[in-house]
């Protein structure tokens, strides 16, 4: 039995993209080696965080010391499982970066009827495929130039394993969501690129505008630019959307 390292585990709803709303089991793993600028979740960096926060419905907090092994894990989502749960969302940091782990679990929440919904950067195709086939469900971002997830010299490796991931997951028959997010003078002609990459590829194709809480308002894309952005989208693939965080809106975590 495998043990790894969680930031937190808690019930919440979904706070992004299509699947919004849906109520989800979340397991935060530790550790991600990202650096994109407008990170929300920095306190799930650390690849070795000696605490794991289980919360209860917002209320009660309760702390377990890490690692943690799948059995664990599993029994901390059987304590916060509530009738409306629509799946158990495997999110960070950076679940890749703990893959045997997080496939480990996966299989066990599948033998228990689970659905399960990945949110990754795709920064590993290699680690993505090995999990693949437990998942129904997969986030999957593209990460662009000035977000400063990794190095100028990087960026290309980084992009061409989030566009096999996305292929990997539309493969396998996974509902596949493909996120971007967009700042203020995002440019076009590079998510032109990203949604000529992408054609033919059935994939919800999401517009995320940075959220104004964390980065301030000089980053945002005001309107004309998001309707310009759909546009474009629009000219390679059939399901594009402009959605924000809803988490500031609910007030929750
Ligand atoms: S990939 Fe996610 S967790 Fe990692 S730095 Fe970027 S926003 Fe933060």
């Amino acid at each position: 039995m495998k043990k790894g390292y969680i930031a937190e585990i808690f019930s919440s709803f979904q706070g992004e993209g299509p699947y919004a709303g849906r109520r989800q089991i979340f397991i935060r793993f530790a550790g991600c080696p990202l650096s994109c600028f407008y990170c929300d979740t920095s306190y799930a960096r650390d690849p070795r965080p000696k605490l794991c926060n289980i919360l209860f419905l917002g209320k009660e907090t309760s702390i377990k010391r890490n690692p943690l092994s799948t059995n664990e894990v599993i029994d901390y989502v059987r304590e916060l499982l509530t009738p409306d749960v629509h799946s158990i969302c495997y999110t960070g940091g950076e679940p890749l970066f703990s893959p045997a782990f997080v496939k480990e679990i996966a299989i066990e929440a599948k033998k228990m009827q689970f659905k399960n919904f990945i949110e990754t950067s795709g920064n590993s195709a290699i680690d993505f495929k090995s999990l693949a086939d437990y998942f129904d469900f997969a986030s999957i971002d593209i990460k662009l130039r000035n977000h400063r997830a990794v190095k100028e010299k990087d960026y290309d490796k980084l992009y061409s394993n989030e566009l096999e991931c996305i292929r990997i997951a539309v493969g396998r028959g996974i509902e596949t969501v493909v996120k971007v997010i967009v700042l203020k003078n995002t440019p076009v002609g590079e998510i032109e690129g990203i949604c000529k990459d992408l054609a033919g590829l059935d994939v919800k194709f999401v517009l995320q505008p940075v959220t104004e809480h964390l980065q301030g308002a000089d980053v945002v894309p005001g309107i004309k630019e998001l309707f310009e952005l759909s546009e474009v989208a629009g000219l390679y693939l059939h399901h594009i959307m402009v959605i924000p965080q809803l988490h500031k809106f609910l007030g929750i975590h």
